[in-house]
């Protein structure tokens, strides 16, 4: 039987429940609520790998900017829990602003440095010194000995390595494969904005990644071909960014490069910001290292290493 997690609002409630635990072994997803079959995929995950598992719900305001979504991101709190539940959650901490900030906006923060400045950096100034600021925050607040985290969002997941080696945090970083729907579209709390003629657009988006990954043997000029034509045949989604980088530089790889790399989007479809992204193996027998649709396009091939 699922038995409902506890839920900690404030710091005191978290840390009753915290030392209530008499495992060692705690996994901590995070998220900023509005639940869906990708974060119940991460859950999923650390629920088969550990003892016990943390979920926390923070829509943090410090990883936003002053013109992006945060007053009308989804708050869906009740069914966020529902979810929790039946993913065997055993504790979820859905604090609010006051909690985590008790002083305000914080004057110390974690600088994501050169790779917090590329790709969605570039757009969104701060985002990822504000991200990690709360990752740092939840870590130390949660005290997990495992955290999970999708590669959705590869940019984030990459800074959070950064930081967990470079500030030497006693964590092990998991990462988790993309979840999509039937269609191929990147599951995202976002997807929520979208009208159904929007979403017809959106698919533009994973169809470019496939299909430049389709491309992957013929080398990196070709990937990127690939990929550009599909986007360009779909003019209502505003391109941000389509690129083929390196998995730990995210700068362009050469034409001559081969191995693993890094194909990402993102595009404006109506008033929606999305991100997508691929690992894909360069060269020779190449392809995604990703699942797209369950029909089995796009099968992931071996990790080479
Ligand atoms: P968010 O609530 O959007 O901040 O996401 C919380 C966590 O869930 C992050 O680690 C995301 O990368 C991950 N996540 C979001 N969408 C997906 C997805 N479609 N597949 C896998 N992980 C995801």
């Amino acid at each position: 039987m699922t038995q409902t997690p506890i839920v900690a609002r404030t710091r005191t409630e978290l840390a009753t429940a915290r030392s209530a635990i008499d495992s060692a072994d705690v996994a901590v997803v995070m998220t900023m609520g509005a639940l869906h079959d990708g974060h119940a995929q991460l859950v999923r995950r650390a629920r088969a790998e550990h003892d016990q598992v943390i979920v926390t719900i923070f829509l943090n305001p410090l990883q936003f900017g002053p013109k992006e979504d945060l007053s009308r991101y989804p708050r869906t709190f009740d069914a966020d829990l529902a979810i929790c539940t039946d993913a065997g959650v055993d504790l979820v901490f859905a604090p609010t602003p006051d909690v985590v900030y008790p002083d305000g906006d914080p004057g110390v923060r974690i600088s994501a440095g050169p790779l917090g400045r590329v790709l969605e950096g570039q757009s969104r100034p701060g985002h990822f010194d504000g991200m990690l600021t709360v990752v740092a925050k939840l870590l130390h607040l949660t005290a997990p000995r495992s955290a999970y985290f999708g590669q959705k969002d590869a940019q984030q997941l990459l800074l959070i390595r950064r930081m967990v080696r470079d500030l030497d945090m006693p964590v092990e970083v998991v990462a988790v494969p993309t979840v999509r729907e039937p269609d191929g579209l990147a599951m995202s709390s976002r997807n929520t904005y979208l009208t159904p003629s929007d979403r017809d657009v959106a698919l533009c988006l994973s169809r470019a990644l496939r299909r430049g990954a389709e491309a992957a043997a013929y080398g990196p000029s070709a990937i990127r071909r690939a990929a550009r034509e599909v986007v360009v045949e779909e003019p209502l989604a505003l391109v941000d960014y389509l690129v083929l980088v390196h998995p730990d530089t995210l700068a362009d790889v050469p034409e001559w490069y081969r191995g693993e790399a890094l194909l990402a989007v993102a595009a404006r479809v109506g008033t929606t910001r999305l991100i997508d992204n691929t690992p894909v193996l360069v060269g020779p027998g190449g392809g995604a290292l990703d699942v797209f649709s369950p029909d089995g396009a796009g099968e992931p091939i071996p990790h080479p290493h």
